[in-house]
């Protein structure tokens, strides 16, 4: 292992010439012992801006420009960044995905990282250099442009530092750490010191934005250390542990919770071996993720199958059902697009049982009700409706006791 911390600074932390001066000022420090590496999102609000410039000429956008436009606010921040380091007489370059050849899969705005070229990133420090990394873009082997999905500077910064071997991954954001659940929808959520690596899994997976999944998934697979900690005030924020917490592991340890989502039912479709691989096989050609899959008991050959998608993908989804149509018979595709997923985790489960009963009263006594239910060894996810989702987060928040 290397001597060498990977720095991530979200948009919000980069968010105004004031913000990556105090940035600057925490790489600087961080400088004068370790080596260091930074990878830098878009200024907030500026990649949400790009995607609505995009739009401005219909709402298909052709995806390799796209990709080239909405990766541009990487490439503001990482040169505003090296600018104010160099006013602070640090020694610093920055550099874009193509010139750290960032190699991606070609599948735009969803791009998975295939390699880095470590050695480029290696000789920068070798010469005492910090290297300033655009986040979130990527570049196929032909060389165009390519993003990784919204929050995906958080897996730049992760896939870097397992190909430097880095000592470390910190996660710079706007709250100082992660917390039993996003503190903006309850006030008295609690920071956690450490979480393991297969909660965080979990978390993100079902929504936690505080990291982006795929980042946690290359921290797992090449055993990165990974901390999440704030840029505006000091602390030591939460470290993703590698290791189980073996006897304190807590029953639940957070709720995650996803807006954006649809819920997809083909009504009436027969009940024949093969049928869920003709309705789920193109729809992962397509590398669309599909989540809490339920079919239901038959009746007369006839069941009901459904799963939930993200809402961006519910027009792609609309035209691949159409196509399935003509290979497999139902009576109606319903879409249910007000809905949302909530979801409790924690490895303590494994070992305990009660959660999913006490989850239930809880959300009955205050009226919500639960449309689909689906469980693993250490997680429960409900699917409930939309703008009930704040009311259900605060409820099993308390009932678990989270904030003690
Ligand atoms: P950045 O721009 O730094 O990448 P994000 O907005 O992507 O920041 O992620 C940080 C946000 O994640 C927080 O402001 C918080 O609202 C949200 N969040 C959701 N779940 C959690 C959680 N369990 N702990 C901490 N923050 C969370
Ligand atoms: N700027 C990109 C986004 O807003 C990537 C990131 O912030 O991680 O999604
Ligand atoms: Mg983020």
């Amino acid at each position: 292992m290397s001597n060498i911390i990977v720095q991530k600074f979200g948009g919000t932390s980069v968010g105004s010439v004031e913000r990556i001066d105090a940035v600057a000022d925490i790489i600087k420090n961080a400088s004068l012992s370790e080596k260091i590496v930074v990878v830098v999102s878009a200024m907030s609000g500026e990649t949400n801006k790009l995607v609505s410039l995009a739009k401005h000429f219909g709402d298909n956008p052709d995806k390799r420009e796209f990709d080239a436009l909405v990766s541009t606010g990487e490439t503001i921040s990482s040169a505003l960044l090296t600018m104010a380091l160099h006013s602070k007489g640090v020694k610093a370059r920055s550099f874009s995905a193509t010139q750290i050849s960032m190699k991606t899969t070609s599948t735009y705005s969803k791009a998975k990282i295939l390699d880095v070229d470590s050695n480029k990133i290696m000789s920068v420090i070798e010469n005492d250099t910090i290297p300033i990394i655009t986040g979130f873009q990527g570049v196929t082997e032909t060389g165009d442009i390519t993003t990784l999905g919204r929050g995906g500077s958080d897996t730049t910064a992760v896939a870097i530092a397992a190909q430097i071997n880095a000592k470390r991954c910190d996660i710079y954001t706007d709250v100082d750490g992660i917390y039993t659940t996003d503190p903006k929808i309850v006030s008295n959520a609690k920071k956690l010191d450490s979480i393991t690596m297969e909660e965080m899994l979990e978390l993100a997976g079902q929504g936690a934005k505080v990291i982006q999944t795929r980042a946690v998934e290359f921290a797992n697979k090449y055993k990165v250390p990974v901390r999440v900690l704030s840029s505006f005030n000091e602390g030591s924020g939460t470290l993703i542990s590698l290791e189980d917490k073996g006897m304190e592991n807590a029953l639940v340890s957070g709720i995650a919770f996803q807006k954006n989502q649809v819920k997809v039912t083909l009504h009436g479709v027969e009940d024949t071996p093969g049928t869920a691989f003709k309705i789920l096989g193109p729809i992962s050609d397509a590398e669309i993720e599909v989540d809490v899959i339920v079919q239901n008991v038959s009746v007369d050959g006839k069941t009901d199958f459904t799963f939930t998608v993200s809402t961006e993908d519910q027009e792609a989804i609309k035209g691949i059902i159409e196509d399935i149509n003509q290979k497999i018979e139902f009576k109606d595709l319903i879409i249910d697009s007000e809905i949302a997923k909530v979801s409790l985790v924690g490895v303590g489960m494994r070992s305990q049982s009660g959660v999913a009963s006490k989850t239930f009263k809880a959300l009955s006594e205050n009226d919500v009700n639960i449309q689909i239910i689906s469980t693993s060894e250490i997680k429960i996810t409900m699917v409930i409706k939309e703008d009930e989702v704040d009311k259900a987060v605060q409820v099993l928040h308390k009932e678990f006791e989270l904030d003690k």
